[in-house]
């Protein structure tokens, strides 16, 4: 059985220390992941871009070995064949292979068998989930890794030592790790190096606070949580936006090969990998955080792939990075023996009124608070739809909402009347929409026309 990963970044980005979880639910083991910065010397980079070299080279040959004979409908060859042809044979001709540790090479090859193997057990159904696209060619221009396993390298007090590359400086940012089952060497596009560990550790529990909360993700405000707490997203995207256009520009005026448009890359690739790492940290320390603090945690299941299509938004969407929030917080809550949970994308948790239940029709997405018809409760809108979010798990919960007030002035009327005016025309529609979805649900299954629900998505943000 091939465990879930989960990749996802320390709470203090500035240790790069990168924790991945893997769980297999029998023995509620948990594989993590902590990534430390390395820094070689001049003649280890070099050494080390050999070794790079050489894993893609082994890499590369046998991908378009394996599609010449996919070509001629031949049989996949296995692991052991391609080891024999290209390792041990390639050796006798080419004599630079023998220069850089064997194990990243064989671990490429074992990376490549696995590719073959879930692309496989995709086209047959039986790997679940977005299907696997065939692998692919890998080019000297982007991240390279290698990856050592058993007793190959060595951790040191302030090194590590890898076969044929020496003794690496290393900065431990986090406590070293025990027991690593493998070693990983990570150069990115920002010419930055990590090593990165596997531990093997049980999931650890931590002490019951009672407390169940709801989160309703968005645009304007990232994170409403069903107790009426609101996180701001950082937005390093469209902070550094002009910054990035300015640099991307000046990248392309350059000439094709001048030292100067790789001067210029490797800024572009730097600016973009401290966009990356800003988000990253913010999203680490809020699921931490709400991990430490809630028993249940309960998300809304959004289409973000397919709302990502839409171009207006696809920046500002991407830019939030829900999916990666989604991953860490389920990932975090396997590790501290906390429930996660993920409600249907189609539950209306916009339109109820979290009082009484009461449906009131779609609203537009600059209605950003608004009052019941029924029993003229007054809601935010984000916090209402966090607090439904939290009834569908817990239909008993008695929820506090801060916010409820009772209508007393003008311009909350004014509201009330559009909603009141807007209601039976959304009502309408909705009946609509839901005629036209139901046939193509029940012929397909379980995979329902994804652009309208997508639109219907796309509504509940700005
Ligand atoms: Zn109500």
């Amino acid at each position: 059985m091939n465990p879930n990963t989960f990749l996802c970044y320390n709470n203090n980005i500035k240790d790069h220390t990168l924790l991945s979880f893997s769980v297999t639910k029998k023995s509620k083991k948990v594989k993590a992941r902590y990534k430390y910065r390395i820094y070689p010397n001049h003649i280890q980079i070099t050494k080390l871009n050999q070794l790079f070299g050489c894993c893609r080279f082994v890499w590369n040959q046998s991908l378009a070995h394996c599609n010449q004979l996919y070509v001629n409908s031949q049989n996949q060859p296995s692991y052991v064949d391609l080891t024999k042809q290209f390792i041990t044979q390639a050796k006798k001709e080419l004599l630079w292979l023998k220069e850089v540790a064997s194990t990243p090479l064989q671990q490429s090859l074992k990376d490549l068998d696995q590719a073959y193997k879930n692309l496989f057990n995709s086209c047959t159904g039986k790997r679940k989930g977005i299907k696997v696209k065939p692998p692919r060619f890998k080019s000297r221009k982007s991240r390279q890794t290698a990856r050592f396993v058993g007793a190959n390298y060595k951790i040191g007090q302030d090194k590590i030592y890898l076969p044929k590359v020496g003794k690496i400086k290393i900065v431990w940012s986090r406590p070293k790790p025990r027991q690593p089952s493998s070693l990983t060497i990570i150069r990115d596009s920002a010419n930055r190096y990590f090593a990165s560990f596997v531990v093997e550790n049980c999931a650890e529990h931590l002490a019951k606070t009672n407390n169940s909360i709801g989160i309703d993700l968005g645009i304007s405000t990232f994170a409403t949580l069903s107790n009426g707490e609101k996180f701001e997203s950082p937005k390093p995207l469209k902070k550094n936006l002009k910054k990035l256009a300015k640099f991307q520009r000046k990248f392309a005026k350059t000439k094709p090969g001048s030292k100067r448009r790789e001067r210029r890359k490797l800024r572009v690739a730097k600016l973009h990998a401290k966009i990356k790492d800003i988000r990253t940290e913010f999203l680490h320390k809020l699921s931490t955080d709400l991990v430490r603090k809630y028993d249940t945690i309960v998300l809304e299941d959004l289409n973000v792939s397919g709302m990502v299509k839409n171009r207006k938004l696809a920046k500002a969407i991407s830019d939030l990075g829900w999916r990666q929030f989604r991953t860490l917080t389920e990932a975090k809550c396997e590790k501290y023996g906390r429930e996660f949970k993920v409600i249907n994308r189609w539950e209306p948790t916009s339109q109820k009124c979290s009082c009484c239940g009461f449906k009131g029709g779609k609203k537009e997405l600059n209605v950003r608070e608004w009052t019941c018809l029924n029993c003229g409760a007054f809601h935010d809108r984000d916090i209402n739809a966090a607090v439904n979010i939290l009834k569908v798990v817990q239909p008993i919960t008695k929820v506090e909402t801060i916010e409820t007030k009772v209508l007393d002035n003008p311009v909350q009327l004014s509201l009330f009347n559009e909603v009141a005016e807007g209601q039976p025309e959304t009502e309408q529609k909705r009946t609509r929409s839901r005629r036209k979805s139901s046939p193509k649900k029940d012929a397909s299954g379980n995979d329902v026309s994804t652009r309208l629900e997508s639109f219907e998505q796309l509504r509940l943000f700005d």
